[in-house]
Order: structure tokens, then sequence, then C-alpha cells
């Protein structure tokens, strides 16, 4: 079994988001400098022992330097692999794997519209009194800081339907517009890893629009009861491949490691 998840707001929350926690002392850091996150107390003992048993994978869409900060993942329960820039980069034993990246570059240029071009595009639309500075990530993929209620959402559709045929996928995400070429997602890394390692089973989890690949090509995929990915899906719960956490917050977390450890026994 490989456990392939998300981090932020599945397994680790900004301060901003365990506010709903009384009891701060349920808590652990795990993430301290430029930002502070964390985990509760047993979401992380959870992990440490779920880890010995099966190939954890952390996916984030942080890119590789954003990853790196997350002193948990490189003191107390440390990777193998990590798949980092939403899919775009793998981590091999702390080192960024080369072959990988050259891989993903080559499938880049012969799948989607160079960036430039697409850029250029977004450009037109893309007034200061709604977008903050693009930004690029890992070179992979951009996003920028967006004022939701100034979005113009007729050109916004518009222009996400164009890229979506030039091979992009245009989410928004809290106050994050992002822009990846199909290419770049979760899935796609944990399936090579699949392939590279002798593993037949996935057991996923994530919350938002981007680990939606991951959800859907995994054999187990929880989502917690918050997040993009609960506000799209709520009323679909029959439709769709994966289940719900009963928890909202920091404690899906818990929920969510509960869930795999009870396959594992
Ligand atoms: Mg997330």
């Amino acid at each position: 079994m490989l456990f392939a998840s998300d981090l932020d707001r599945t397994l680790i929350y900004s301060k901003r988001f365990v506010t709903e926690m009384a009891h701060q002392e349920e808590l652990t850091t795990v993430e301290q400098g430029v930002y502070t996150s964390y985990t509760t107390k047993k979401a992380a003992a959870l992990l440490r022992l779920i880890a010995e048993q099966v190939l954890f994978i952390p996916c984030t869409t942080r890119v590789i330097e954003q990853y790196q900060r997350i002193q948990f993942f490189q003191n107390t329960v440390i990777p193998k692999y990590a798949i980092v820039s939403n899919g775009g980069n793998l981590i091999i034993d702390g080192v960024v794997d080369k072959n990988y990246q050259q891989a993903m570059l080559r499938e880049l240029t012969h799948n989607s519209l160079p960036a430039a071009d697409l850029i250029s595009e977004f450009r037109k639309i893309a007034t200061p009194n709604w977008v903050e500075k693009t930004k690029d990530a890992d070179n992979l993929f951009y996003y920028c800081l967006i004022d939701r209620a100034q979005t113009p959402k007729d050109e916004l559709q518009h222009f996400s339907q164009w890229a979506v045929k030039q091979n992009w996928h245009v989410s928004v995400q809290g106050r994050k517009l992002y822009l990846v070429p199909q290419a770049v997602n979760k899935w796609s890394g944990v399936k090579k890893l699949l392939e590279q390692t002798e593993n037949n089973k996935v057991f996923a989890a994530g919350d938002s629009l981007l680990d939606l690949p991951l959800l859907q090509g995994a054999d187990y995929a929880y989502s917690p009861r918050h997040g993009e990915l609960y506000q799209q899906y709520q009323h679909q719960q029959n439709d769709i491949s994966w289940q719900f956490t009963a928890a909202t917050g920091i404690v899906a977390a818990e929920e969510i490691l509960n869930k795999l450890q009870g396959l594992l026994e």
C-alpha cells in the first residue's frame, strides 16, 4: 500500500485554520519559520506509525523550497519520496530527481501550449484591479493572488475554456488562481512511483481541486469536510469515487489516518 497525501489543509494546517481548536496543547508544530503549520499530536503519532508500515508519499502543490521548510518531514517522519510542485517534481531522499524533472519538461513541451503564450493570453484579462503579480512555480506552473470580488467571472470562464483546449487547467482556490499544465498533476507522479516501487494499491487524501486527479486515481480516497472539493462536491456524494470525512478542520487529519490504519490492521 502506498499512502499519497496532500499536505496543507489535509494533514497540516496553518495558524488561521486551527483557531477552532480549543486546546492548543493538543497541537504540534510541523513547520516553523516563514510560516507556521500544525497538526494534532494524535495525527503526528498516527502518521509515524503508518509511515513504518506503508510507503508514505507527501503530494503537495508547494514548490521544492516550500516543502523543504516543513521540519517535521526533515526530522521526524522522513519520507523517501515526496511529490512536490503539484506533481512537477519528485524528491528522492531529499534530492530533486533530475530524470523526473527532465521527463516532465519534455512532456510539457509536447503536450501543452508554451507557458509564455498562455501567460500573454492571461495578461489580456488580468488587470491590476483583481490580479496581483503572477508568479512561476519551479518553472512548471503559475499562480497569482486575486481579489475574488473583483474577478471578471465571464472573462475568466472564457479564458479557462480556451486554456483547457491548450492542455492547461485554471483553478481558483481561496485567494489563489492557478494556471497548471495538465501533465503537471499529483496522480501522474504517483503513477510513476507505483510502477517503480512494488506497490499496487493507493490510499489518497486531499482537500482541493488540484487533488482531484489523485483522489480519482486512488483505490481508497478521503477528502476533509472542508475546502474546495467539499464545497464543489458535497451534494454529489453518491456520484464521486471518494469519501468525505465526518470531521471538519484539523481533526479531519486524524480521521483520515485512522481510516488508513484501520485498513492495515
Ligand atoms: Mg491542500
